[in-house]
């Protein structure tokens, strides 16, 4: 998925991709195809992107493991610019939103695979539960407490003698 700088007109326009050939599938699970809107203009020698990343990914909760269906979203704008602008140009270039990605490119192409790739990564969620009151895995015998009570005393609250009292079960 390459966008020449040819391609971008000065008045800025929208691209929209279904496909899921750029997805990172190998490190992320995808459930259905992966939406992106992507709005290009050319400013002078600059190219102004901004564009929106949607897509269910399949996580798994941090505490007990079982899998997640996360609704991903993220808003993304880039500023594009070519090697030979460097220099006294790019100082004053500024960029309104705080998380706008500056990017300087050899060649006037714009790989938006590598981008959105970029962006599904920075789109996941670094915390990722089945339910908010998740509590878990019991720590003596494993099992899913959010599926009920396993069979360990204590409402399988950690402690030492649990294991005890399973080891001695276990005899
Ligand atoms: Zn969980
Ligand atoms: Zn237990």
């Amino acid at each position: 998925m390459k966008l020449p700088f040819s391609e971008i007109s000065q008045e800025a326009r929208s691209f929209s991709y279904s496909g899921a050939g750029w997805f990172p599938e190998e490190e992320v699970e995808c459930v259905g195809s992966p939406q992106v809107v992507i709005t290009a203009g050319r400013k002078g020698k600059k190219v102004l992107l901004d564009g929106m990343l949607g897509f269910t990914a399949l996580l798994s909760c941090d505490r007990c493991g079982k899998p997640v269906e996360s609704m991903v979203e993220e808003e993304f704008e880039y500023i594009f610019t070519l090697d030979e602008t460097q220099g006294a140009e790019l100082a004053e270039m500024e960029c309104s939103a705080e998380d706008c990605i500056t990017v300087q490119l050899k060649e006037p192409v714009i790989d938006l695979g590598e981008m959105l790739r970029e962006q599904v990564f920075l789109a996941l969620p670094v915390k990722v539960l089945c339910d908010e009151s998740c509590r878990g895995l019991c720590p003596v015998c494993g099992a899913v407490l959010k599926d009920g009570q396993c069979s360990c005393s204590d409402n399988g609250r950690y402690s030492p003698f649990n294991v005890l009292k399973q080891l001695r079960k276990e005899k």
